[in-house]
């Protein structure tokens, strides 16, 4: 595994400093889930209020994006869009 890792990172990553090993069936709130999601009908009744930011608190996280959130790439995407607009208020 390291070896992969170094193929994409570079050869530091041969000689990690720690190690961390967790059981994601145990997490009590998700029980191992991978994504979230709402009841039905919530992300039509409310869905565009969960980018809305409110005064200086501006809402990021992969629930916020708008193409595929819940993964790794709407947590990305969703830091892409809230940056500027922290930025554009300060
Ligand atoms: C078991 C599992 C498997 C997954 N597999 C995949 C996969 O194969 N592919 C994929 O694309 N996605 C996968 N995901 C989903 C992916 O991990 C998430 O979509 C992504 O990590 C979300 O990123 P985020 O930055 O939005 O939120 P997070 O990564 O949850 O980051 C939020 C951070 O905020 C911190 N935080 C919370 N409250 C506070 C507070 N009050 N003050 C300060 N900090 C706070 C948390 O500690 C955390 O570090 C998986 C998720 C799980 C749980």
């Amino acid at each position: 595994m390291l070896k992969n890792f170094a193929t994409y990172l570079g050869s530091q990553a041969l000689t990690p400093r720690d190690y961390f090993e967790m059981n994601w069936t145990l997490e009590p709130y998700t029980r191992g889930c991978p994504v979230g999601f709402y009841g039905p009908g919530t992300m039509v009744a409310h869905g565009s209020a969960i980018r809305t930011a409110v005064d200086r608190s501006h809402w990021a996280g992969t629930e916020t994006a708008t193409y595929w959130n819940g993964y790794m790439d709407g947590a990305v995407r969703s830091g892409e869009r809230a940056a500027p607009e922290v930025l554009a208020q300060l």
